[in-house]
């Protein structure tokens, strides 16, 4: 990881004020970073700023819906190497349409070594760790027997 992180933020409709605050409060931090939201929670986010505080600093490039292949880009990009950190304020009182999405993504993302933040309190420890601003390399477990098997099967 570089020392500028690509860092994905999601958020279920229920959390979508609480990753608001929370982007709201760490926005000089994230300022300095590469923001990827799913459509609705990026729409949200940026709308939300911008009409509370006029105009936002913040870029966000955004995916589609979460419910209409938004995780499944985020996921995609996690393999692809291109997301360094995943927020991810899913809700845990209610099931969501594409909930064998959001199992994809959160396995895709323990698969590639992801620091991921289901809450609050994660996201604000990753957030005030030094290695937020520092080159990261994180270890990833070899797969190559498991690919091997495959061949061979
Ligand atoms: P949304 O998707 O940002 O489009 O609401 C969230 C999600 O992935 O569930």
């Amino acid at each position: 990881m570089e020392k500028i992180k690509n860092i994905a933020l999601v958020a279920h409709d229920n959390r979508k004020k609480d990753l608001l605050e929370w982007v709201r409060w760490n926005s000089q931090n994230l300022i300095k970073h590469n923001l990827i939201c799913t459509g609705t929670t990026g729409t949200f986010v940026e709308r939300t700023l911008k009409e509370q505080s006029g105009e936002t600093d913040l870029q966000i490039k955004k995916l589609k819906s979460g419910p209409l292949g938004g995780d499944q880009q985020l996921g995609a990009l996690i393999a692809e190497g291109k997301i360094d950190i995943l927020i991810f304020l899913w809700d845990p009182m209610e099931p969501q349409p594409h909930d064998v999405d959001v199992k994809a993504l959160l396995r895709i993302a323990v698969l590639y070594n992801i620091p991921t933040a289901c809450n609050r309190a994660t996201a604000d420890f990753m957030i005030s760790s030094n290695l937020i601003d520092e080159e990261y390399t994180q270890i990833l477990k070899d797969y190559s027997t498991y690919i091997k098997r495959d061949v061979i099967l």
